[in-house]
């Protein structure tokens, strides 16, 4: 990370006085968002600042056990609040993401306070917005929560106890896919030994993450496989797709189609995998890769997005029918 110590240094002598901190995730806020903002607001409250997390829509309810995830503000149910909280902030943290546009209305109310120290903290591969005071931005790291935890070392490292270490650790496990991606290295594993040596329970965070879906969600899955799945060129693609018929037959709640997207993956000869699931204003796009092939690209280039190499997203705003021929005839162009 360029900077990284003149950066510290920087963040440091503005906290040097209490000051009134907004932490903002980004859209369909993951694991990775939530759990970074949750262990940034812990240690700058025990700083003595005031702070509020705020995300643009819900996030998902297996993230629901988190410790003080009742302090996350959803701007979609509270945008009036929300729009004074960040009109009366000294400092806007940016935690996961790194264009406004990610933000939805939550974006404009943040452009608007131009008197805030802006602050970003993000390892995605978009080129971030010129408009941040500090940057901490590490597209090699698997993980916001990774640079998270560099900071806090840093600045902060006896204040991370059993919870701040279990809000680290969700969001590392969640954004390596529970440490299996190519971004995982022998770094991971050792911040994660730390977390682990601070009291994380490796298997209860495990299961509070990935084992206490709902039955409904475990058959969506099944049907979503069984019955929306396409293998396509040569099967070396595939494609899932939900509509709003679908999800409500199966009581949808937000979260339920998260990592189906990976699943055309397990395909032996898939390189990439695309869901697109109904939303009232669009389609949004989920792609997924292996190995060298790069998602981010082409989430850029066929459906207005980014993300990382090997997992992005996008949007569409065509009906499903052209979502798809759209993904396919871009699939024969792009793999060749
Ligand atoms: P997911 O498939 O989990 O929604 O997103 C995977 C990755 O793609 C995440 O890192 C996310 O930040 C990125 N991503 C998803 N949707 C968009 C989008 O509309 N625009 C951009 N720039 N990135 C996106
Ligand atoms: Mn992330």
């Amino acid at each position: 990370m360029v900077d990284f110590d003149n950066n510290i240094a920087i963040l440091q002598k503005e906290l040097s006085s209490p000051k009134r901190i907004v932490l903002v995730g980004h859209t369909n806020p993951d694991g990775d968002a939530v759990g970074s903002m949750l262990s940034l607001s812990l240690w700058l409250k025990s700083a003595g600042h005031t702070t509020n997390c705020i995300v643009p829509n819900r996030y998902p309810y297996f993230l629901e056990w988190i410790d003080g995830i009742s302090e996350v503000q959803v701007y979609k149910f509270a945008s009036v609040l929300c729009d004074t909280i960040v009109a009366e902030a000294d400092i806007v943290v940016c935690v996961d993401f790194n264009q406004f546009d990610r933000l939805e209305g939550l974006g404009e109310a943040i452009e608007k306070n131009d008197s805030a120290l802006r602050v970003l903290i993000d390892h995605h591969l978009d080129a971030p917005d010129d408009t941040y005071d500090i940057l901490f931005s590490d597209t090699q790291s698997c993980a916001t929560a990774m640079i998270v935890h560099k900071i806090l070392t840093t600045i902060a490292p006896s204040v991370i106890d059993r919870t701040i270490a279990e809000n680290l650790y969700v969001g590392i496990m969640t954004d390596t896919g529970n440490f299996s991606y190519s971004n995982v290295t022998a770094d991971v594993f050792r911040v994660a030994a730390e977390l682990v040596e601070c009291g994380v329970d490796v298997q209860s965070v495990n299961t509070a993450v990935y084992n206490t879906f709902t039955e409904d969600r475990v058959r969506l899955l099944g049907y979503v496989i069984s019955e929306r799945m396409e293998v396509i060129h040569n099967g070396e693609a595939a494609y899932m797709s939900l509509n709003e018929r679908e999800m409500r037959r199966f009581n949808f709640q937000v979260g339920d189609s998260e990592g189906f997207v990976n699943y055309p993956l397990t395909i032996e000869g898939v390189k990439m995998s695309a869901m697109f699931s109904q939303t009232r204003k669009f389609i949004r796009v989920s792609l997924r890769s292996r190995g060298n092939l790069d998602v981010s690209e082409f989430a850029a280039k066929y459906f207005g997005g980014g993300g990382h190499k090997n997992a992005s997203g996008g949007k569409s705003f065509l009906p499903m029918k052209e979502t798809i021929e759209h993904y396919e005839a871009a699939v024969d162009e792009f793999l060749g």
